[in-house]
């Protein structure tokens, strides 16, 4: 009996440090808030001195590989709107101006090539990659002997802002393909610009507006070539680029919103960043404390709503934030971008969130679940996908329907919106080790540690709608590198174990928890991010309430009818109408608020989860019917500030995660629980 009892202590004992199953307790785990800023990453180009050092860099085109859920967003592009958007877009034709330089070719070819491009070399498909290469060629071959490209009417009109655009094709382009060609190139056309008298250089309109686009091509091509005159240049285009450091929002542009480009939806998403970009430049932080106070005041004006995203249905608009105003999916995917762009500038964790809010929860959202059609405005409150125009927004006629013929801007900008993402899921950081950064099925093959060496790491999860995350390191020989997690800012509880050892409790919320050793194949860390159910209360939407777990966003499930809209039967336009009622109000005890709602259904993930047939999650919630919460014209009414009461019977409702439902409620009313 002794003897027995005496083995099951050292049994025991065992398990507490996890070593009989050859499990290690993490020894050694660092919170960070970024990587090293005085540092610089010896295999993957980042930002050449004086320009600030990058803590993170990106990989190029390729090193990424997606899989599961993220790969069918790749593949449902590719047989969708963006892979064939040829097929039916006016702007992608053989008379473009971008092929003839005559015809007219103005943002759209290069919005849809800058998505298009990087997706073909994610998937590394040569159908896909040839189509990219031809606009890429034309473009290349339209150079003139002073610098300039491009259609010649986009000259006439002394208008850069296309061009800014077809950079950006150019230089995933050279990433992903070394073609020293492009270097060349962009060199002729920033002489060509550094040329330009001051007041030639981005007179006015758009490409005012969004010069900062600009600035980031002029650093990526110095940081390849060394050209001092580069950042003479930068600087200029800095000065002579709207001024988006003071305050956005104002009393003055208040009185005249629809005249104000400042408060238009797509500049205010992109034009924010630009003091960050030329912080890199500058180096003064008062230019990030700028872009950071425009970002919180644009939000809590316009943005009290799930799905990080802004008001916005043309233009910001006075006394339009409720939820049910929607943002365009330009907004979307050109936020996105200028949060990957911040991340890879100051290293922090809260950029990722935010790209990372909009990714899992608006961006499903605007499109079908087969990615063959989209709608210009999503709302968190959105209860008719109709395309009449009985809607209180700026612009009048269809907005809602989804429909992949109409919607210019959007149907060509929206192909970046993955695939940049998914470029970003690793970088690599300045001290030569990795960071995870978006979470989800993936491989990546990187170089790691002061000599380089190859190493690939397989990422096994079906985060965001699970909160494990496996990671397996494959390496030839031991590597030491610092490997940087990324703790999400919602996930307060959280733990890491090393190769089924006992796992450790992280308290890193917004910031990277840093696992530094050899690591050696076969390495395994097993990342336990707890998503618990949290209400959260918009304050300046008289109290809303909406419900998140871990990074997404629930809304009410509200049973979709799909009616054909035009088109044609091979890209059909449709209107989803809802056919379940949609007027509820959460009971809730203010004091737990979250007690009662419970997690109901998890499935396996479907090849694409994001559609309401789908859903992996559902939760569930009590609520009453709120019958003066009612329709006005088509559209949702305005959130009624809360508590509310009700004399309705108590009910259950069910919630689906926001971007598998294309109508939904996600700001709610409430009553008190007893
Ligand atoms: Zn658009």
């Amino acid at each position: 009996m002794k003897r027995a009892w005496v083995i099951c202590l050292l049994i025991l004992v065992s398990l507490s440090t996890a070593n009989i199953f050859g499990g290690e307790t993490v020894k050694e785990i660092r919170i960070v808030r970024t990587p090293p800023v005085d540092r610089i990453n010896s295999h993957y180009q980042g930002n050449r001195p004086p320009l600030r050092s990058n803590p993170l860099l990106k990989l190029p085109p390729g090193q990424v590989e997606a899989r599961g859920w993220l790969l069918s967003q790749l593949r449902l592009m590719a047989s969708g709107l963006t892979g064939r958007l040829p097929e039916i877009s006016r702007f992608l034709q053989a008379d473009s101006g971008w092929l003839t330089l005559k015809g007219r070719g103005w943002e759209e070819m290069p919005y849809w090539l800058k998505g298009f491009g990087d997706l073909a070399y994610l998937l590394k498909d040569p159908e896909l990659i040839a189509t990219a290469r031809k606009w890429i060629e034309a473009i290349l071959k339209s150079q003139q002997p002073d610098g300039y490209f491009g259609p010649v009417e986009n000259r006439d009109n002394n208008d850069l802002w296309p061009n800014m655009v077809a950079l950006a094709c150019l230089q995933s382009y050279y990433e992903f393909s070394g073609d020293r060609r492009v270097l060349d190139f962009m060199s002729a056309y920033f002489r060509y610009q550094f040329g330009l008298s001051e007041e030639k250089l981005l007179p006015g309109s758009w490409q005012k507006l969004r010069g900062g686009e600009n600035l980031e091509s002029v650093y990526w091509l110095y940081n390849r070539t060394g050209q001092g005159w580069l950042l003479e240049l930068a600087k200029r285009i800095y000065r002579r680029t709207a001024d988006w450091a003071s305050p956005i929002l104002t009393a003055e542009r208040d009185r005249h919103w629809e005249e104000s480009s400042f408060y238009h939806g797509v500049n205010i998403a992109m034009g924010f960043r630009y003091p960050g970009v030329y912080y890199q430049q500058a180096g003064e932080p008062g230019l990030l404390a700028a872009l950071e106070r425009n970002y919180r005041q644009v939000m809590e004006a316009y943005g009290q709503q799930p799905g990080g995203m802004f008001a916005a249905d043309e233009n910001i608009r006075p006394g339009y934030g409720d939820p049910r105003q929607g943002a365009e999916t330009c907004t979307m995917v050109e936020f996105m971008n200028s949060f990957e762009s911040l991340l890879k500038i100051t290293g922090q964790v809260i950029y990722a969130d935010r790209a990372e809010e909009i990714a899992v929860n608006s961006l499903p959202a605007a499109l079908t679940p087969d990615l063959k059609a989209l709608h210009y405005l999503t709302a968190a409150n959105l209860i008719s996908c109709d395309s009449s125009g009985d809607h209180d927004f700026q612009n009048s006629g269809t907005l809602l329907s989804f429909d992949p013929w109409k919607y210019r801007c959007c149907q060509h900008n929206v192909a970046f919106g993955w695939p940049y993402y998914i470029e970003h899921l690793y970088l690599a950081t300045s001290d030569n080790g990795l960071a995870t950064i978006f979470y989800g099925p993936s491989m990546v093959n990187f170089k790691a540690g002061n000599l380089g060496k190859a190493v690939r790491i397989v990422q096994d999860t079906n985060y965001p709608f699970s909160g494990r995350i496996e990671l397996t390191v494959y390496a030839d020989e031991p590597v030491a590198f610092p490997l940087y997690l990324r703790m999400p800012g919602w996930a307060e509880k959280a733990s890491i174990s090393i190769n089924g050892g006992k796992p450790r409790e992280i308290k890193a919320a917004g910031e990277f928890a840093v696992v530094e050793q050899t690591w050696k194949y076969g390495d395994r860390i097993t990342l336990d991010l707890e998503q618990s159910i949290k209400v959260h209360f918009w304050p300046g939407l008289g109290q809303a309430a909406s419900i998140r777990r871990g990074p997404l966003w629930y809304s009410l499930e509200i049973k979709e009818e799909w009616k054909r809209a035009g088109g044609s039967d091979d890209w059909p336009a449709w209107e989803v109408l809802p056919a379940s009622p949609w007027n509820f109000a959460l009971l809730l005890d203010p004091k737990a608020p979250a007690k009662d709602i419970k997690l109901i259904e998890e499935r396996p993930l479907d090849y694409q989860p994001f559609s309401l047939g789908s859903a992996p999650l559902v939760l569930e919630a009590q609520a009453r019917r709120l019958p003066e919460w009612k329709e006005e014209g088509r559209m949702v009414g305005k959130v009624p500030a809360s508590p509310v009461s009700s004399r309705q019977p108590d009910t259950r409702i069910r919630l689906v995660p926001m971007g598998c439902a294309r109508l939904r409620i996600t700001c709610f009313p409430w009553i008190k629980a007893n």
